[in-house]
């Protein structure tokens, strides 16, 4: 396999995986769980949103959490920002990196924005505009890339549209998510070889759920065609908002195992990472998903 020497990983636990959980954790959990995955060689951890609370009752505390961690040295905690207000609220809350949340089906924008993919730009545009005047790195999500569960197939040229687009409002980055996890691996390898025609290979990172367990396939198929970031989440936290039960994110501990072990670098000490997910794992009251997790909590139980 043709894979990076070295890759990033954006864990997104604390924000992508807690607000799709059932209940509201605490905020102290919050701020143990960002602590503990700063601690484990991670050097991007997604805090928190900035949503407005009505939406996702689960973060409402975001400027809570942001002010009780002790951040690590070279690790970047970015948030979620939904629109201007949001960002104020980042703002005063003294954050260094924001993230805006697009689509690339016009249907899923309609829906989850209320309002479609080109108003969305422009909502987008001053959040973006603001953000880096204010020296902030802005980082643009692309949802539904591989499928909708609204209008089922997404084209590719919707996907780069949006993407070019952030990327022109001055996006650092972007990274594009299949939010439904219904992806395979050719269709993800040939859709960045389309985007990053356009934008380059280097501003793209990939969000890639394990709904129908192809989020490590995947993943690993992004790395083949260039991508060097990818988002996943500790003990495989995140549910499917439109698939009720089923497993949302790619477990980080899962990408971990499969990069370490094919000679691949990516900063995070594995137990260490584990040790974190188990510590979550009884907050939560409820084993990780993540097989790696399983697989090294049931070797420990064993010795
Ligand atoms: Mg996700």
């Amino acid at each position: 396999m043709n894979l990076p020497e070295k890759v990033t990983i954006v864990e997104v636990g604390p924000r992508d995986g807690l607000q799709n959980e059932p209940g509201v954790v605490a905020t102290e959990v919050k701020v143990g769980f960002i602590d503990r995955l700063a601690r484990t060689g991670l050097s991007v951890v997604e805090a928190t949103s900035f949503v407005h609370p009505t939406w996702v009752p689960q973060l409402a505390d975001a400027a809570e959490v942001l002010a009780g961690i002790d951040p690590v040295d070279g690790v970047r905690y970015p948030v979620l920002v939904p629109n201007e207000h949001g960002l104020d609220r980042a703002l005063e809350a003294g954050v260094g990196e924001v993230a805006v949340f697009g689509a690339a089906s016009e249907t899923f924008s309609e829906r989850n924005l209320g309002r479609g993919i080109d108003a969305s730009l422009q909502m987008f545009a001053p959040v973006v505009g603001r953000a880096t005047a204010a020296g902030l790195r802005v980082r643009g999500y692309v949802s539904t890339v591989c499928g909708c569960p609204y209008q089922g197939e997404v084209p590719s040229d919707d996907v780069r549209r949006v993407t070019s687009a952030l990327l022109e409002l001055g996006c650092h980055e972007v990274s594009l998510g299949d939010t439904i996890g219904v992806g395979t691996p050719r269709q993800v390898q040939e859709l960045v070889h389309a985007v990053a025609a356009d934008v380059g290979v280097d501003r793209l990172a990939v969000h890639l759920h394990d709904t129908y367990g192809q989020g490590l396939a995947n993943t690993l198929a992004a790395f083949e065609a260039g991508v060097t970031i990818a988002d996943t989440s500790a003990g495989g936290l995140g549910g499917c908002p439109f698939a009720p039960g089923a497993t949302g994110n790619l477990a980080t501990e899962d990408l971990v195992y499969a990069l370490h072990g094919s000679g691949v670098e990516t900063g995070v000490d594995l137990e260490a990472l584990v040790d974190t997910t188990a510590w979550m794992a009884e907050q939560l009251d409820r084993p990780p998903v993540s097989r790696v997790a399983r697989a090294i909590l049931a070797k420990r139980d064993a010795h």
